[in-house]
């Protein structure tokens, strides 16, 4: 029987472990708020920058090249401009 792998696709700053596919898109949105958080607190309050986003080419656990479209994984501006619409 074939095992599927569940793909590590990157990392989020704020998850200290790399995230599979399915918990990238949710994980990313949540960054949004962070990043957003940032562009506006951070004009006028010391706050400590949100840090980054690494997208792998390839998964870390089979080696496999990532079709990053194909997993239905967001890129960081998709994410951004979902979020900015989600607020309105
Ligand atoms: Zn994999």
């Amino acid at each position: 029987m074939a095992v599927s792998c569940r793909h590590t696709v990157g990392i989020i700053s704020g998850n200290s472990l790399e995230l599979n596919a399915e918990d990238w898109n949710s994980r990313l949105m949540d960054f949004m708020a962070v990043v957003d958080d940032f562009n506006v607190r951070g004009q006028r309050d010391q706050i400590s920058h949100p840090g980054f986003v690494s997208e792998y080419k390839f998964c870390t656990l089979c080696g496999e090249r990532l079709d990053r479209e194909a997993l239905g994984l967001l890129t960081y501006s998709e994410a951004f401009d979902r979020y900015m619409d989600a607020k309105g």
